[in-house]
């Protein structure tokens, strides 16, 4: 079969998600019995999200092959259930670095190197890729940021251009917009809509679907409005009501029979009948009311969830299993080691420290580590979350302040947590990471290997630095296990504590892994300890 691609570009604003409207029209393509894929191609200039703030791009996301990508490859994951690769996420910087490589080997011999065709050109065959790589005979392409970008242009125009390629039978452009609600006269406006529709056309793209995404009910005659104005079929208007419930989306879209629609549009009959069940029992799970446990979250970028989405989304489907609302208490650690939030921390059932770069808030961190170990509050540990662990645990055994990592002291004379020796001296930013999946064994008889119920697993990873191997003797006879080990046995990939309900850190982090219909192993584990303190 021709592989068919759909397009999503953004009007109107940004944040309207976007991503989760693809990548649920992923889910429904899916439950219809084809292979999908998706791809998100950022018009920004970094090379990767890798060293971007998570300020200002929240989460980033880490595939198996290593790949750091944009937080929207989470919802395509955890919706489409596939696993993507480093082709799926692509950005104005790698495009213009890869072209610009190729100008100075003298590829183009001598000739004008220019956004059309060369630039656009590149960005088609990196578009081609996917469906080359993964095999799949749908791939989803969402341009990130909002018609009318300057940045985005090259991306529209290459869009544009495959339609005549690859062919209109093969192709649908599903613009996601968003309808402004006027508080005065309590109406939705259309025309920005309109506005955003009519930019579009001028560079050349006519959607065929749009979807109207509004935080309140959008009428019938809303739909006939933006289907007359922006030349779409009626069927193919689309409203899409903001929800609290994230994994509704594709249930809404269902019902506003976008599946079938999006075939027909392509030429395809639907394979089998989507089974929704059990979306259905996960949505009806999350609408009942639960008894509550309490996260405290410790992290340096509290104020902005988004760049703890993975994390947060992991809660939540551990949650669900469990038949617990989990409430997270975000405390930022900064704040911990001046002294604030810790009445917050004495009223979470659990502690979680998630991954994190950088010295600021790494004390705060270690002292909620210490509160966890001393008051054997449940803890997990994600990544950086680990180390400091470990970190708080010499601090206990050499009764000194002195052990951490050198990421946050080179001289400390503990330097429980260190670069491998074969790393050092390598200084490029990013070069030196243990990235992707790895596999770990786990030890018998320890509360991770009772969590898997598997001898051995594959997880993510995104870090510098290790445990130092040196302490592992001393760290071990005063109660540190290491539970999950590299199989060549020379790195610590899981550190728990004996004597403690759950205090365990993985030098992994398992939330990339987690999928709404399977939670992870070692977050249900958690909150199963979290449950338990919380006398439920
Ligand atoms: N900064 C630590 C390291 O580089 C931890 C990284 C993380 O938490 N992802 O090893």
């Amino acid at each position: 079969m021709t592989t068919k691609y759909i397009f999503f570009t953004g009007g109107v604003v940004s944040s309207v998600g976007k991503g989760v409207t693809a990548a649920a029209i992923g889910r429904l393509l899916k439950e219809r019995g084809f292979s999908v894929t998706a791809q998100k191609l950022d018009p920004y200039i970094n090379v990767d999200p890798g060293t971007m703030s998570p300020y200002q791009h929240g989460e980033v996301y880490v595939l198996d092959d290593g790949a750091e990508t944009d937080l929207d490859l989470g919802h395509y994951e955890r919706f489409i259930d596939t696993s993507l690769n480093k082709v799926c996420n692509f950005t104005s910087g790698q495009v213009y670095a890869e072209v610009i490589a190729k100008e100075r080997r003298g590829d183009y011999l001598g000739g004008t190197i220019q956004v059309i065709p060369h630039i656009t050109n590149e960005i088609k065959r990196r578009i081609l890729l996917v469906s080359k790589t993964t095999g799949a005979e749908i791939v989803l392409v969402e341009i990130g940021g909002t018609v009318g970008d300057i940045e985005s242009l090259p991306f529209l125009e290459a869009l544009r251009q495959m339609r005549s390629d690859i062919g209109r039978e093969n192709t649908i452009y599903i613009h996601v917009t968003w309808l402004p609600h006027i508080g005065a006269t309590d109406e939705l406006k259309t025309k920005p809509t309109q506005h955003s529709v009519a930019e579009l056309r001028s560079i050349g793209i006519s959607p065929d679907v749009i979807v109207a995404r509004s935080d309140y009910p959008v009428g019938e005659e809303l739909c006939d409005k933006i289907a007359l104005f922006c030349d779409v079929e009626k069927k193919a208007v689309i409203p899409m009501v903001t929800t609290p419930i994230l994994y509704e989306v594709p249930l809404i879209l269902e019902k506003a029979g976008v599946g079938d629609y999006l075939l027909k549009r392509v030429g395809l009959d639907a394979r089998r009948q989507p089974d929704w069940t059990a979306w259905e029992g996960l949505v009806e799970k999350v609408g009942q009311t639960h008894p509550k446990i309490k996260v405290a979250l410790v992290g340096k970028y509290v104020e902005l969830h988004d760049a703890y989405m993975s994390v947060r989304e992991a809660l939540k489907h551990a949650g669900l299993e469990l038949d617990v609302e989990v409430e997270i208490l975000w405390i930022h650690s900064a704040e911990l080691e001046k002294g604030r939030g810790w009445e917050e921390i004495q009223q979470a059932d659990g502690i979680l420290v998630p991954g994190g770069f950088g010295s600021r808030g790494t004390e705060g961190k270690m002292q909620a580590a210490r509160y966890a170990r001393e008051k054997k509050v449940p803890y997990l540990g994600l990544c950086l979350g680990m180390q400091l662990m470990v970190v708080d645990f010499a601090r206990m055994v050499y009764k000194s302040e002195e052990p951490n990592s050198t990421e946050f002291d080179r001289s400390t004379p503990y330097p429980v947590i260190d670069l491998m020796p074969d790393q050092r001296g390598v200084v490029d930013m990013g070069g030196t990471m243990r990235l992707g999946l790895y596999p770990c064994v786990l030890q018998p008889g320890t509360v991770a290997a009772e969590a898997y119920q598997q001898p051995i697993v594959q997880e993510r990873h995104r870090h510098r630095f290790e445990l130092n191997n040196a302490y592992r003797d001393i760290l071990q006879e005063n109660g540190m296990r290491f539970s999950g080990i590299s199989p060549d046995g020379r790195l610590v990939e899981i550190a728990e504590l004996e004597n403690h309900p759950f205090m365990v850190g993985t030098q992994f982090h398992p939330e990339f892994l987690s999928r709404p219909n399977r939670p992870h192993p070692l977050f249900v584990a958690f909150l199963k300890a979290v449950k338990q303190r919380a006398g439920i």
